[in-house]
């Protein structure tokens, strides 16, 4: 059992590419077999290396580590080796027409309520034709001849799927420029590499059944397909030149790889979408028969949702290394809570620490009065002496309601905002001993 994630890399990879990556992964981990990611960097104008290395980026942070990685790049006397035996074999065709005349072609025949299928004017060119121009130095493309008849696989998730060749275009496989498109390269590897299971998006279905001739052609054994339903965003489909939700752009927004992995992994599936913590958990319950063909929406707030209740529940040693120096267990595991990203809990702890803070916490509260500010002071007057630890709070809000006439929300409300700038947050006996005494005076007669 071997999968194969290929993407392109033209641009930054985005949720429905990763969707891909993701459902590969979890097949050939479900079945002991092997993950390896090939780049379809055929296409050398467009294939850029930055990408390249932010794809590997992508895939390490998310933690799907490929067994292998290929470059189509580097196997091109492979893709030589297949064109000379689909030549050989007559498969192949020279032609000539200019992609202005292709366009003609298409539009006259959608104008006459035809299928614009290519109509193999070059097969039927004559030797004095091609010698013709050959003379003129001109350089065909190659298209592959698609054999009449019906195309036919079980798709692991779409069921039966029936296509009827000469419904399609014989496909170019060759540019002019002697470039590759992705079409032959794709199923050579595919075939050379032993590629069991071949799971990628729905918009390549017609793809398949080209390739399933090509398999046949080439004598290679026909992988099991799986095309799993498109992602649609509330704008409609996902795009990489588009840069609709990239990798980088959830990872910047805060976004945890469990978060996004555990919705990706179940959107569009008859399991429930929740939170897992481990990529164990997702290929346990994988199995690509709760997959269905119908479109799935996607909504960046349900993966921001998700990642609220993980950040609430992840431990310390998980994100220590991204938290600021000297934060320590108690404060990240009070914070948690209060957080929808690891990166906030950076401002609970500025919020306890900076000494810059203090003109901004008299703003916060447009309610506080000069009432407020009388007992804020009387407040600072009884703090006990440090040191602090989760008991003072409530020693000192006992006192405070003593000396006062306050209680309830009137009582810790102005407290809680003159030392945090905020009305809401993590508790204040955790939070206590961190702002120290020094800086609660200061904050309470500011
Ligand atoms: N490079 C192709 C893409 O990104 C790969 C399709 C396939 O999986 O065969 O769409």
């Amino acid at each position: 059992m071997r999968t194969r994630f290929a993407p392109s890399p033209t641009g930054r990879l985005h949720i429905g590419n990763i969707r891909t990556a993701l459902l590969c992964w979890l097949y050939a981990r479900k079945a002991g077999g092997e993950f390896l990611l090939r780049l379809d960097d055929t296409d050398s104008e467009r294939s850029r290396e930055e990408y390249v290395e932010a794809i590997r980026e992508d895939l390490q942070w998310l933690g799907l580590n490929p067994d292998r990685e290929v470059r189509q790049s580097a196997r091109v006397l492979h893709y030589d080796a297949a064109v000379e035996k689909l030549k050989n074999a007559g498969r192949l065709y020279a032609c000539y027409e200019t992609e202005t005349e292709l366009e003609t072609k298409r539009k006259m025949q959608l104008a006459l309520g035809k299928p614009p299928i290519y109509d193999r004017e070059s097969l039927r060119l004559t030797d004095k034709q091609k010698a013709q121009f050959a003379a003129e130095a001109r350089k065909p493309h190659w298209r592959f001849r698609l054999e009449d008849g019906a195309i036919v696989w079980h798709d692991e998730i779409q069921g039966a799927r029936h296509f009827e060749a000469r419904n399609l275009s014989d496909p170019i496989l060759v540019r002019e420029n002697g470039e590759y498109t992705y079409m032959l390269p794709s199923a050579v590897d595919d075939m050379e590499l032993g590629i069991t299971h071949v799971l990628r998006g729905e918009d390549h279905i017609s793809n398949t059944a080209i390739q399933i001739q090509l398999f046949e052609a080439l004598g290679g054994a026909i992988p099991a397909f799986a095309h799993n339903a498109l992602i649609k965003t509330k704008e409609g489909k996902l795009s990489k030149r588009k840069g609709s939700s990239t990798i980088a752009d959830l990872r910047t927004q805060g976004i945890e790889p469990m978060a996004l992995c555990s919705f990706l992994a179940k959107v569009g599936s008859a399991d429930a979408i929740e939170v897992r913590h481990s990529l164990k958990e997702l290929v346990a319950e994988f199995s690509i028969a709760k997959f269905g063909k119908s479109q799935t929406m996607y909504d960046v707030e349900d993966i921001a949702r998700l990642n609220e209740k993980l950040v609430h529940d992840l431990p310390f040693e998980a994100v220590q290394a991204r938290l600021p120096e000297g934060m320590d267990a108690p404060f990240w595991e009070t914070v948690r809570g209060n957080i929808v990203s690891v990166s906030e809990a950076a401002e609970w702890w500025a919020i306890c620490h900076s000494d810059h803070r203090e003109e901004s916490h008299a703003a916060v509260d447009p309610s506080a009065s000069l009432q407020d500010d009388n007992f804020l002071a009387q407040s600072a007057m009884i703090l006990p002496p440090e040191p602090w630890d989760s008991a003072t709070w409530n020693i000192w809000m006992d006192a405070v309601k003593n000396t006062t006439d306050r209680k309830g929300k009137e009582l810790f409300m102005p407290i809680r905002c003159a030392l945090t700038g905020r009305d809401h947050g993590p508790e204040m006996k955790v939070l206590l001993p961190y702002i120290g005494r020094a800086r609660a005076i200061r904050r309470l007669n500011a």
